[in-house]
This record gives C-alpha cells, structure tokens and sequence, in this order.
C-alpha cells in the first residue's frame, strides 16, 4: 500500500475503526487447497496481483507461502518485489512483462517476466545479450485479444535456432475468455491452440486454467493452475462444485439514527421520497470506500432479487439503501427494526461472512472481483490467523 497522507490505516485500534474488514487467512489457505484438490495432477499457483484482489499482498501471499504455494503471479515489477519480501522461496511471474526500466527490479528480486508481446520478446533479448541467462515465460494469446504474442510468433520463436542461448522460457501460458461457462465452444477453441503451444514447447512447462477453467477439467489443467478469485473466497461465477470459505468481511459504522417524516425525501438528487414516517442509519461507506453507487434506490439497475437497492446485514436483518450511495456515507432504512436495536455506533455488513459478496456484488450490476479491488484505503483490517496452515 501507498503512504498516502489521509484515513491512517494502522492509527486506530480495530474495535474503534470506522471502517473494519477482516481477512479470514485461514480460509484463503482452505480455498487454495480446494483449488489444489480440483487441479489433480497439475502443480496449483496462486494470483495476487491487485494486492492479493485487494485483500493484502503481504499478508496473503506470506500465508500462501507457508502453505506451501510456489508459484505466484502478480501483474507489475514492484508488486512482485513487494511479494519476495515475504515469500522468499516463491517462482514469481510478472504478468505485465517487461518495461525498460524494470530490469533492475526483476533481476534483484528473482521475478520472471512474463514476456506479453513481439515488442517486449525483442527488447528482452537485447536485455538479455548484456546480462546473461535468465528465465522468462511467455504469454500466448489463443483469442483473447489483450496479451501475448500470437500463436503463429510463438510457433515461430519454438523452431527459430537464432535465438541466443540465454533465452530460457520456464513456463509458456495463455488465459481463456470463457473459463466460467463450461458449455462455451471458445474454450475448446483456445485449448485446442493451447496444445500446440504447449507441444511445439516440449520440455517447458504449460498453464492455461484460471478458477474457471480449473473446474473445465483434467483437459485444461496442464503443468500449473493459476486460481486467484476463488483464493479469495468468491467463485466469478464459476459452478465449483465445492464450497469455498468466506475470507473478506466489510463492516460499517452507523454515524447517526435519524428520523425522517412521511413527503421527505433523501440524499443527492432527491431520488427517494419516503412513502411513511421513517427511521434512518447513515453509515460511514460510500463509492469512495467501493461500496458501489449501483447500490442506490432509484436506479435503473434491474436486480435479480427484485430489490429496489442494495443491501447491508445487522444482526439478521437485511436493511435497504435508501437514495444515492455518497463518496462517504450510505444511508439505511431501518424503519422495520424495533426502536433502539440500532444506534451510533454499532457496525453494519457490508459483504462477508452474513452478506454473500456475490449478492452485493449481482446488485451493484458488477463482479466479486470489482467489489474487492475497490476497497479503497480507509478500511482498518484485521488478518485472522488460523494456526491450521
Ligand atoms: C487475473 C488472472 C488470473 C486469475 O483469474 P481468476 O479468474 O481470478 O482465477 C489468471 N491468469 C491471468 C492471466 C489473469 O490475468
């Protein structure tokens, strides 16, 4: 994280935070051994770029390596330095490749550069031609369109007997479009140029499956999975199978009960009017802590639950968003509950352990993984340690 001058991560205790979110390490270490089990034969790798999707690349990727996780992807040069500080014995691709200027980083800090076009395949070998071997892997985009280089360089580059001794790839890969929907005929596309790939490259070794295309099956596994998503506790989407632990909560602040009288209406642009006398909690979230404005009443989101906005959990009661969510603040509708069972003070879910992620996330209209990459800086976070990994 950035030494950013505002909201202090770290200054306050957990228990006086406005904003908490608990990080469940246990159940991170529990969901890459499920990962693991669905991998089979394949070696299981670990996604924590976005630091760790937002949940700490320290503290997830230290947990990771003392389970046992040695394979590691991050997307940048400096996130990969930032991973080797607490994961000493890891294989550490960069997925973003390399930049002039990253030389140094990825040499000091072991990282592999995963080389993601023509361009940087050259620059590479002029890098190469001063510093001696060094391992890369290399990106192939089987139809994508958004990293590698094309089935037909890579086909090239396997056969070219110009290139220098120093060129050592140790892992050549590609990403598929669909991993999340079985029935997809791009998969069966993209595998099909992957095995090519992968045969023309003997000897090196092969990874094509995200979470999704683990659950796709043995055709898909290769040498190395890279789940990332499902590590976190989320699926994308993905029917698994099995169940995966929860391992982010979010919790708010109530910052003040109020009461509003029937006619009034409710936060920027007046969009709810309240139909009866009611009762509000506002809480210390808005977009600015990516509690997502989709989350607001009156918008032109389609719910699948048929709600009229979102919702945050407290004591067992789902309380509704009412009016538009703010950068700071989310006011709550809590007319229903009996007076005084909410006060200042007392915190709401957000998402986690009572409030599926994946609900809150279908009815901001996004994904898990927005959800928890836009956290944002003023959460105070607590790592629960789990003395089973
Ligand atoms: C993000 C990413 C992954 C992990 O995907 P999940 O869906 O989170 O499991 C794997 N490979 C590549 C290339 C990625 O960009």
């Amino acid at each position: 994280m950035s030494d950013l001058a505002y909201p202090l991560p770290g200054s306050l205790a957990f228990e006086d935070a406005p904003l908490r979110l608990t990080v469940d390490l246990g159940a991170l270490v529990e969901n890459w051994r499920v990962m693991a089990r669905l991998s089979g034969l394949a070696r299981t790798g670990a996604v924590v770029k976005t630091d760790a999707y937002g949940l700490g690349i320290e503290d997830c990727g230290e947990a990771l390596h003392e389970a046992g996780a040695r394979d590691f992807f991050v997307m940048t040069a400096p996130e990969g330095a930032t991973l080797r500080a607490v994961a000493p014995e890891a294989r550490i691709f960069v997925m973003t490749g390399v930049w002039p200027g990253t030389e140094q980083i990825l040499f000091e800090n072991d990282l592999v550069p995963v080389i993601a076009s023509y361009e940087q395949l050259t620059h590479w070998m002029a890098v190469l031609a001063d510093y001696g071997p060094y391992p890369c892997a290399l990106q192939v985009d089987t139809g994508f369109n958004r990293l590698g280089l094309t089935v037909e360089e890579a086909l090239e580059l396997a056969v070219d007997s110009s290139v220098p001794m120093a060129f050592s790839p140790v892992l050549v890969m590609s990403h598929l479009m669909c991993g999340d929907t079985p029935g997809a005929p791009e998969n069966a596309a993209q595998l099909a140029s992957f095995r090519q790939i992968a045969a023309a490259f003997e000897g090196v070794e092969a990874s094509l499956a995200a979470t999704g295309g683990i659950a796709l099956g043995a055709d898909y596994h290769f040498d190395l999975t890279r789940p990332g998503i499902a590590l976190y506790g989320a699926t994308g989407g993905t029917a698994l199978g099995v169940p995966l632990r929860t391992v982010a909560t979010a919790e708010a602040r109530i910052l003040q009960v109020r009461e509003a009288k029937a006619g009034e209406a409710v936060s920027y642009g007046a969009t709810h009017r309240f139909t009866r006398d009611s009762r509000l909690a506002i809480a210390f979230a808005g977009y600015g802590d990516g509690y997502p404005r989709g989350l607001s009443s009156g918008t032109i989101l389609q719910r699948q639950d048929g709600s009229p906005s979102g919702r945050a959990w407290f004591n067992g009661h789902l309380l509704p968003v009412v009016g538009r969510v703010t950068m700071d603040t989310t006011i709550f509708d809590v007319t229903d509950l009996p007076p005084g069972a909410i006060r200042a003070g007392d915190y709401i879910q957000l998402f986690g352990k009572e409030r599926p992620l994946a609900e809150v996330a279908a009815s901001a209209g996004t994904i898990e993984y927005d959800l928890l990459t836009a956290l944002g800086l003023r959460y105070e976070r607590l790592y629960l340690r789990d003395e089973s990994f």
